[in-house]
């Protein structure tokens, strides 16, 4: 009797081991899984056009960087460089 219950406990942790172990087997990806599921998250390019006034390269839909227009018109008033180092040549004086 106590020898039954010895070896239906031993089965029992073996049974439980067992399924762990397929558990984690099915859960693991294969080589070809892993790189269908990678081949999606190579990074694009930069989608740049080119300013109409100053033909600067520039992102879709955001003003330009180099003149502060989009579409034509004024959006972002820019002080030039030039000015701005003068200024600052100025100020330390
Ligand atoms: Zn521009």
């Amino acid at each position: 009797m106590l020898l039954r219950q010895i070896l239906t406990g031993l089965f029992f942790f073996i049974k439980i081991g067992y399924t762990l172990l397929t558990m984690v087997n099915r859960m693991r990806h294969n080589r070809s899984q892993r790189g269908s599921t990678r081949s999606h998250h190579a990074l694009k390019g930069l989608a740049l056009t080119k300013c109409s006034e100053c033909n600067s390269a520039i992102m879709r839909h955001q003003a330009c960087t180099n003149c502060g227009k989009y579409r034509g018109k004024t959006v972002v008033e820019l002080k030039s460089k030039t000015k701005s180092k003068s200024s600052k040549k100025v100020e330390t004086k």
